[in-house]
This record gives C-alpha cells, sequence and structure tokens, in this order.
C-alpha cells in the first residue's frame, strides 16, 4: 500500500507575514496525518519554512531547480542549495516553467536527475493542453514526457521519484478531471514506470493535479492509482489544505 502525499504548490504567491499564518494554520491543526505532507514555496521563503516547520511533520521544497551544482548562472538555484535549506522535494517541469519558460522534456528530465543527485525527491509534472485532449493526444503527449525521463533515470532511483499527473486545463481553471479520467491516465503512466522497473512502479506516488479542491478530492483520492494531489490554489488557505490532508 502506498502512502499517499499531498504537496501544496504555493507558486508565486505569499509573504514572510501571509505565510506565517498559513505554516501556524496547518501546523496547528494538523495533529499526525497519515499521509505524507509538503508544502513547495518560493525559494525566499524556504528559511522561513525551515524555521516554521522544522520538527512538524510537514516538509518543504522547492519549486524548480537548476541542472547545473554551482557557477556562472544567474537567477539559477542548485539542488544543493535547496537541499541546504533542509528542503525534501521539488517540483520539476511544471506545465508553467513549460509554457513560460520554454522547458522541453528534455530539459525537465535533466532536472529530474540533478533534483535526485543532490538527495532530493523530484515531483515531476506531466500533462496535456486541452487541445491535445480533444484531438486524442493525451497518451501520446504523457507518454513522450515521461519517457523522456525513464530512458535517463537508473533503476534504482525510480523508487526515489514522485510523478505529478496535471491536465493543464484543469489547473487554476475550477475543470477537475474527472477521477475516472485521471486514473486512466495514472495507470498508463505507472505502466510505462513498470517496463522500467515493475518493483518500483508499484512503489512511486502518482500524484493527481488540477483545481483539487476540498470538495472533490476525496473522490480521486480513492482511486487505485492517485497516490496523492499536487495542490495549487487550495493549498494557499489553511482549512482548505487540511480538509485534503484529511481527505487523503
Ligand atoms: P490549482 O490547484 O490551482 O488548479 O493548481 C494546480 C497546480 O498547478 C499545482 O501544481
Amino acid at each position: 500500500m502506498r502512502r499517499k502525499l499531498i504537496a501544496g504548490n504555493w507558486k508565486m504567491n505569499g509573504s514572510l507575514a501571509a505565510n506565517a499564518v498559513l505554516l501556524n494554520g496547518i501546523k496547528g491543526e494538523l495533529g499526525q496525518p497519515t499521509c505524507t505532507v509538503t508544502v513547495c514555496v518560493p525559494a525566499p521563503y524556504l528559511a522561513q519554512c525551515r524555521a516554521e516547520l522544522a520538527g512538524s511533520p510537514v516538509a518543504w521544497g522547492g519549486q524548480d531547480v537548476s541542472i547545473h551544482d554551482s557557477g556562472a548562472y544567474t537567477g539559477e538555484i542548485s539542488g544543493g542549495m535547496l537541499a541546504d535549506f533542509g528542503a525534501r522535494y521539488v517540483i520539476v517541469g511544471h506545465s508553467e516553467r513549460r509554457t513560460y519558460h520554454g522547458e522541453t522534456n528534455e530539459l525537465v528530465a535533466q532536472k529530474a536527475l540533478c533534483a535526485l543527485r543532490a538527495g532530493l525527491v523530484p515531483i515531476v509534472c506531466v500533462g496535456e493542453s486541452l487541445a491535445e485532449r480533444e484531438s486524442n493526444q493525451t497518451a501520446a503527449v504523457v507518454g513522450a514526457q515521461i519517457d523522456a525521463v525513464l530512458t535517463r533515470l537508473d533503476p534504482k532511483d525510480l523508487a526515489k521519484t514522485v510523478i505529478a499527473y496535471e491536465p493543464v486545463w484543469a489547473i487554476g481553471t475550477g475543470k477537475t478531471a474527472t477521477p475516472q479520467m485521471a486514473q486512466d491516465v495514472h495507470a498508463m503512466l505507472r505502466a510505462k514506470l513498470a517496463e522500467k522497473s515493475a518493483e518500483a512502479a508499484e512503489l512511486v506516488q502518482i500524484l493527481y493535479g488540477g483545481s483539487m479542491k476540498p470538495d472533490n478530492a476525496k473522490e480521486l483520492l480513492a482511486m487505485p492509482d492517485i497516490d496523492g494531489g499536487l495542490i495549487g490554489g487550495a493549498s494557499l488557505k489553511a482549512a482548505d489544505f487540511l480538509a485534503i490532508v484529511r481527505a487523503a
């Protein structure tokens, strides 16, 4: 039985004051969760998360990582730097980075490897656009995104990787994939992982992301291959985030 993972993706939101309210709200009401919980925050707030969350059951992580370890790469943040701040997770290949920063499948794969090398757990995002779904290309697009990672990944690292299926048309739109739509893609992804390592494929957590909210989380999380959620908007309110954690 895979343990569920609920990960908040704050995206480019927050301030010291707002984060303090949010983190204290989560910490204060969380108790001992039955799933793993993390928040992935803008880099300037990693130190705040470390200070507020150390000793709590909530882990913290970044939202992107460089493919370089150090050097003349202005604006980049290395996996080692994230690890230095106690980060456990890092999101790689979010559709917003693919769209606005031109990240390719190959670059995303390299980022996943860099994260693993730094001892972080990469949360590798995949997902199709609305046009791709409507033209029946979901399996091809998502398949190519995951294959780029799988061809580069050492089989022993597969079990240390998290995958997030985030249909682009469901992100921030209030339109959620139905549990069955998501399950179908998750099952396809797990079958791809199994081609690399059948044992590891059973261990990898595959998260769903895209307008997951307290009122739809339970149904989605009940599907056999949905092992958690990557939560955007609803991770910015302690009550909503906690409700999703409790649904897991
Ligand atoms: P929303 O939950 O706001 O739709 O965002 C999902 C997401 O992109 C998480 O990475």
